[in-house]
């Protein structure tokens, strides 16, 4: 498992999300938006529109260098 704050993945609050793959944190992230930073999904929304693999490209290095924990 790994664990990254909404913050490090484009959000705004510190909230910790932990995944075991990225495909799940994507999933997370998306949720967390959406319930909590409807600004950040809207932005999200955009960029995915411009450029669907923006996001993924920014966020998915800093997933790649998380440290993985057991928890
Ligand atoms: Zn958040």
């Amino acid at each position: 498992m790994k664990t990254m704050t909404c913050r490090e993945l484009g959000g705004t609050c510190d909230q910790k999300l932990t995944a075991s793959s990225w495909d799940e944190i994507v999933g997370k992230m998306t949720e967390h938006v959406m319930e909590n930073h409807p600004d950040v999904a809207k932005e999200m929304e955009k960029m995915h529109t411009e450029d669907p693999q923006k996001w993924g490209k920014e966020m998915r290095p800093k997933w790649e260098a998380a440290a993985e924990t057991s928890e």
